[in-house]
Order: structure tokens, then sequence, then C-alpha cells
């Protein structure tokens, strides 16, 4: 718990997920918080399925910083849970299909190495996949792995804010925001006002962003279909050539498609096929189609995020660039970011934006 010594008055720009986990550290450190988001946006918190996925990529790597960055997570996004009263984080097995015997060597090559110990489960129990997939070459399991409800803590969050009057629904106009000294100036809704801190946490659009366009964001566009079958649902993550994510009442997330280039963030006919086509390889009950969704997520080259402040206007900041993982990065990189703007802590190099 952090103990604000005079209370700061921010704006967060964007309230996704990164917006959310700032402006709750913030407040619980004692600032005023208000939000401002355009609601009309596709955000990619709301498209997200929250997996978080501790060995990932073809040759099964642990990823970056996950014996930290798990124990952040399951306590911030619990004490989210209490504080808003539904539940966020679903602790499920996953389950992946091994393809073919370099797939299996792989995967018993990495179980040699102790820093993977209590990640790979070579001989998992499989719940109903045998009874509800095609058949594999084999299945291996991941450890502590995890399901975070994103979009339900991002809608549940929005309404806490709007109730309390600090929730804003429009898009920010850049020239809206002047930095003047140690504070800056917001016009919102036509209202002026004054912030001591701005922080952007704009996903992808951060491109556009007059004092973080510089910096290098990408953008990752993905789309997913939301699928209700009559058999009773996995029990379990299971990943094949895609994810199969039980999200309750018989329906999953499926996903996702990954592209860099795009024409802008719709769903597209192509993908949707795409997307079936792998469906239909690896479920053998019918299902429907209850949605078809996509959303960008907000990359960046060295794929770590981007915090800080901006080397001109300390008044500004960013919380960027949570990429493919947002669910398990943004809780412990939140933290470090709040850290540095209430002591000055200094962000770990890989984060920091004074990298580029
Ligand atoms: C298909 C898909 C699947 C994914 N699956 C997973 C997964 O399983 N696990 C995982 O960990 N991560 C996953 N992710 C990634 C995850 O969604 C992101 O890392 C995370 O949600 C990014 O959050 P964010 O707040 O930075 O961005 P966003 O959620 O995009 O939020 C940015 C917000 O800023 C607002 N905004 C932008 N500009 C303005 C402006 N000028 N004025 C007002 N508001 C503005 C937008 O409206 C938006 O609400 C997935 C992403 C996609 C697209």
């Amino acid at each position: 718990m952090y103990l604000a010594a005079k209370t700061i008055d921010y704006l967060i720009v964007g309230q996704g997920l990164a917006g959310t986990l700032i402006g709750y550290r913030l407040e619980r450190a004692g600032h005023h918080v208000d939000y401002v988001d355009a609601p009309e946006q596709r955000a990619a918190s709301s498209v997200a399925a929250g997996i978080i996925n501790p060995i990932t990529g073809r040759r099964f790597v642990k990823s970056w910083r996950i014996d930290e960055l798990l124990p952040a997570a399951r306590s911030l996004y619990g004490e989210l849970e209490a504080l808003l009263g539904v539940q966020l984080w679903y602790e499920l097995p996953l389950i992946r299909t091994l393809f073919n015997r370099g797939d299996e060597n792989d995967w018993l090559a990495r179980g040699g190495d102790p820093a993977y110990a209590g990640y790979l489960i070579d001989d998992p129990a499989l719940g109903r996949i045998p009874e509800l997939t095609q058949p594999a070459y084999a299945y291996a399991g991941v450890g502590h792995s995890a399901r975070v409800d994103v979009a339900a803590l991002v809608s549940a969050f929005r309404v806490r804010q709007r109730d309390a009057g600090r929730f804003h629904a429009v898009a920010l106009a850049y020239p809206d925001v002047v930095p003047e000294g140690a504070s800056v100036r917001v016009t919102l809704g036509g209202d002026p006002r004054r912030y001591d801190r701005v922080v952007f946490c704009e996903g992808w659009l951060a491109r556009h962003n007059p004092w973080f366009g510089y910096l290098p964001h990408g953008g990752t566009k993905g789309e997913v279909l939301i699928v209700r079958t009559a058999a009773p649902a996995l029990d379990r993550l299971f990943k094949h050539r895609i994810f199969l994510v039980p999200q309750g009442r018989n329906t999953y997330w499926v996903g996702a498609t990954n592209a860099n280039r795009f024409d802008d963030d719709s769903p597209t006919p192509t993908n949707r096929q795409y997307l079936e086509d792998r469906l239909r390889e690896v479920l053998t009950v019918p299902y429907e189609i209850l949605e078809h969704q996509s959303a960008v997520r907000p990359t960046v080259r060295d794929r770590r995020p981007l915090l800080g402040r901006h080397p001109k206007h300390p008044a500004l900041s960013i919380f960027n660039g949570l990429g493919t993982k947002g669910a398990s990065l943004a809780p412990l990189t939140s933290r470090w970011l709040v850290d540095h703007l209430e002591d000055g802590t200094a962000l770990p190099p890989e984060v920091d934006l004074a990298r580029f």
C-alpha cells in the first residue's frame, strides 16, 4: 500500500486493461483519478480471452518474468474481484496438442530444465477433451495457467467510475490537451479542467499521440469467434492450432488470428472462414457461431511494454505496449509505473520508454 504525501489529480486517457489497472493503483494510493474513453472504439481488452499461458511458442519457452508476474496478477485481480464483486480470475488447466514427435521431443527436453519445474506437465488429465475433440498425437499440460475475464473487469470498473462521476465517454482530441509546466490543461466536453498528470493508455491508437507517437507502436489485429455447443463445454483451456477457451454456459472463445498488416480493425469474412476451418478440424460436436469480433493488440517491436514519463513534459506519461499478454503483464508493470510516478523508483530498463 502506498501513502500519498499529496493528492494528485490524474486523468487517464483510455480505460482498457492498462487504464483500469493504473487508475486503480493510483486511486488506491490516495489520488483523484478521472477517466476518458471513447466507447465506440474497438478495445483489445473487450475482445481478449485473458489467457495466462506461462509457456508459449513452438519451442515452449517460459514467458518473460513470469515467476514475478503471476503472484502480482493473482493478488491484484483478487483485490479487484473483492472491490467490484465480479469473478475475474479462473484457475483453469491448459492442455496443448503436441502434433508430432518433434514437438514431443522439444517438450521433453524442456522438462529437464529446473527453471521450468511446475510449468510443464507431461501426463495431464484431459477432462472432456477426448469426448469433444479430434484425437491428437499427444497432449501436454501447462502449469500455473489461468484465465482473466478482462472484459468483465473493464466494464465493472467503468460502471463504478461512471457512478462516481469520474468517467467521461468521449474520444479525447489531442489539441484539447495542453501541457503547461508542471500541470496539464484539458478540455473535456467543452469544459476546461486542470490535471497534475495525464497517463495515456490508448492501446494501439497511441501511434497518433503527438507526444508518444514517436515510440515504435505496432499493432497486431486479432479476430475471434464466440461459439456455443449443445454438448457440455470443455473444462480446461485447450490449445490446438487455435485456442478453445470455455466461457460458461457451453460457450467458447475461439481464436485468434494474428495480422501485422490490416486495413482497419473490423472483422473480415476471410478470417471468419479461417477460424471456422480450424474449429472444424478440432471440435467433433456441432456448434453455432454467436459472434465474430476483432480488435488490435498494442504491440512493440521488442515485445516489451512501454512505460514512463515524457522526456520533455513530465506531467505526461504512457502505459502501453501490453501486446499479446496484457492479462499477465499489466498487474506488475502497472505497479512499476506507479512506483516510478510516486517516488521516482527507476523503471526496469526493458520497459522504460527511454530505451527508444
Ligand atoms: C483477439 C485478441 C485476443 C487477445 N487475447 C489475449 C489473451 O488471451 N491473453 C492476454 O493476456 N492478452 C490477450 N490479448 C491482448 C490484450 O487484449 C491486450 O494486451 C490488452 O487488452 C491491452 O489493453 P490496453 O488497455 O493497452 O488497450 P485497449 O484495450 O485497446 O484499450 C485502449 C482504450 O483506449 C481508448 N482510447 C484510445 N484513444 C482514445 C482517445 N483519444 N480518447 C479516449 N479514449 C481513447 C480506446 O477506446 C480503448 O478503450 C488479446 C488481444 C486481442 C485483440
